[in-house]
């Protein structure tokens, strides 16, 4: 990364703070990796203008999955869930270990580039670690745990205990757990890693409510799920949990919870305060959910997070994509809900929002400049949004990229 000469001054059309309105001809001071002020002033001289452009904070992946970013195109997600399931778990056991490193820093260098500055990372044996700890944007690497048996669940919790041990948090990368999904982790194996990650102060994701085959799975033992886990030699039907909302309360409510789709959570369900649904808007529709209920979470005052999910069922991993389709596709949803929900909100469910997610002195100085395009009239939520036109330039910790 490029140093910048410090304290510097960058102008552009309009600035996003995301935590107060956006704002005309603004004016951000960044002194090595931080802010340290924001005005509205056009006619003072500054060191970079970035012209009719947006400043917005660096964007936030909260939920995806680098280790299969070599899938992409590869395993069109269909309407049979557990046939995709198994494609991809073929590709997993097929796949070397440089192939799977190659796919991490590829997926990697697509993140940055779309403007990602903090991505939450499941991470199937921690493996991701090392390149996003070498690597200039912050994280969450999520070990992933399955074991719906018995015979499965102890090791796992024993094999997240020592990666746990051996992987302190970083300056920028920090641990988290995720216990994979209801269908795949035993009901004991979700309180016991719900106290261990409590135990660490570190975050817990699973994916939850996914897909109407899990319900079906969870309430009746019954469905597509109960020959695809007979198939992997892994069917206790004593292990399930009966419903997401027990699984969320196995997780303990205490915790830091992200779960990961929610796409049938009943609009009403009671969501756990410190938690909060990633929404996948692509992979959503990818597979021809149901409508989300985001709507009614949002009126609630449910967190909800915006994620790319990975490569095996989205076309690439860009943020502002996901929010442009879902401009399109909700258009009652405000623009400035969409645009907290793909920085802000994903930082507090990461835990990072001390330091990322909005444009505030004193924070990191985590920035996306992105062209405005003439279309959307005078709203500047719409220019941004009623476009296609991609991250232009990115600045994480200070560093143009
Ligand atoms: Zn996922």
């Amino acid at each position: 990364m490029a140093a910048s000469a410090s304290p510097w001054t960058l102008r552009a059309r309009w600035i996003f703070p995301v935590n107060t309105p956006p704002f005309a001809d603004g004016i951000l001071t960044i002194d090595g990796e931080r802010i340290v002020a924001l005005e509205a002033n056009r006619s003072r001289a500054v060191d970079v203008d970035v012209g009719e452009c947006a400043v917005l904070p660096g964007l936030v992946n909260a939920h995806t999955h680098l280790d299969l970013t070599g899938l992409r195109g590869k395993c069109p997600p269909g309407d049979d869930f557990t046939d995709w399931l198994r494609r991809v778990i073929r590709h997993r056991r097929d796949a070397t270990m440089e192939q799977i490193t190659s796919d991490i820093l590829t997926g990697l260098a697509e993140s940055l580039r779309c403007g990602t500055t903090l991505l939450g990372d499941i991470s199937a044996g921690g493996i991701s670690w090392s390149s996003l700890a070498e690597s200039p944007l912050r994280s969450v690497v999520f070990y992933e745990l399955l074991g719906l048996t018995e015979a499965r669940a102890d090791p796992s919790l024993g094999l997240a205990r020592d990666w746990l041990h051996g992987h302190r948090a970083l300056a920028h990368c920090r641990p988290g757990l995720s216990p994979h999904a209801p269908y795949s982790v035993r009901k004991t194996l979700f309180s016991r890693t719900g106290r261990l990650a409590l135990l660490s102060k570190i975050p817990l994701a699973v994916h939850l409510a996914e897909s109407r085959e899990e319900l079906e799975l969870l309430r009746n033992r019954q469905g597509p799920f109960v020959s695809f886990l007979k198939e992997l030699g892994v069917w206790d039907e004593d292990g399930l949990a009966d419903s997401p909302s027990l699984v969320m309360k196995l997780c303990n409510r205490r915790n830091s919870l992200l779960f990961i789709h929610g796409n049938y959570l009943t609009p009403s369900a009671r969501i756990p305060r410190n938690s909060t649904i990633v929404y996948c808007p692509r992979t959503h529709a990818a597979f021809g959910h149901a409508p989300h209920p985001i709507r009614t979470f949002l009126k609630r005052g449910v967190r909800v997070a915006i994620g790319t999910d990975s490569l095996a069922s989205n076309p690439d991993l860009d943020v502002l994509a996901e929010v442009r389709y879902l401009r399109q596709q909700r258009p009652e949803i405000p623009g400035e809900t969409l645009l907290r929900m793909a920085t802000l909100s994903g930082a507090e469910a990461l835990g990072w929002a001390d330091e990322t997610g909005s444009l505030e002195a004193g924070k990191s100085a985590d920035l996306v400049v992105v062209p405005l395009s003439k279309d959307g009239g005078s709203d500047p939520h719409e220019q941004l949004l009623r476009s296609d036109l991609p991250v232009q330039r990115v600045l994480c910790r200070g560093h143009w990229l």
